[in-house]
């Protein structure tokens, strides 16, 4: 279990299945564009980690790079989404796919839309590796979905919780309150915080 400020955090997903979820992903993806020279676009900050391992097992050619956008405000999301560092290249004709680290409600998404409404692209395809369908609530295709998850907040593999935890190589999800208190009543001797698995 991890502590980030105020919050405990327990083990969800280990390193192993991010990495086999990435081979997944890397796979169709690599299937779907052929020899095309794709241009990958990662959504700082949360997915930098994931679009490092993503590039560096891609086995093809391709091009990679970011942009910035915030829409989290502690441990929850909020509709303004703001355009800290735009595109910089030219992509007419090019075949951009997004490779986001989660996919919650959908607003940030929303906004990856309108930024490319008018850059005259090939193709926009959609790479998430973590999803929350019960969270999403818009219409845009998720063309490739690494792990679906439960409505939770998570943490670690460049997910942060008021920038702690991003640098975690595994996921962890958020303890409820209630779950904390009981395990710090009834627990056996030893059984408080920091030493649980
Ligand atoms: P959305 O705009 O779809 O609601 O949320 C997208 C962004 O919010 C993600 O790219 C991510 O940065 C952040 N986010 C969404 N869910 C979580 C979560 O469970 N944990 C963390 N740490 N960030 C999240
Ligand atoms: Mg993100
Ligand atoms: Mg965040």
């Amino acid at each position: 279990m991890v502590k980030l400020h105020n919050k405990y955090f327990k083990p969800f997903i280990t390193a192993n299945q991010i990495d086999t979820a990435i081979d997944k992903l890397v796979e169709e993806i690599a299937n779907d564009l052929g020899d095309e020279i794709p241009v990958f676009i990662g959504i700082l900050n949360g997915s930098f980690m994931f679009t490092s391992d993503f590039v560096k097992k891609y086995p093809k050619p391709c091009e990679v790079t970011f942009i910035k956008l915030a829409s989290y405000e502690g441990v929850k999301s909020t509709e303004d989404i703001q355009r800290l560092i735009g595109l910089t290249q030219d992509l007419t004709g090019r075949t951009v796919v997004i490779l986001e680290d989660i996919i919650d409600t959908g607003n940030t998404l929303a906004e990856v839309h309108r930024i490319f409404q008018n850059e005259n692209v090939k193709a926009l395809k959609i790479a998430t590796l973590f999803y929350k369908p019960e969270a999403y609530k818009k219409d845009f295709k998720l063309h490739y979905v690494g792990i679906e998850i439960p409505n939770k907040f998570i943490v670690g593999y460049g997910l942060d919780y008021d920038n702690l935890g991003r640098d975690l190589p595994e996921i962890y999800q958020i303890k409820e309150t209630q779950h904390m208190t009981n395990l710090v009543l009834f627990g056996p001797p030893g059984a408080g915080k920091g030493t649980q698995a």
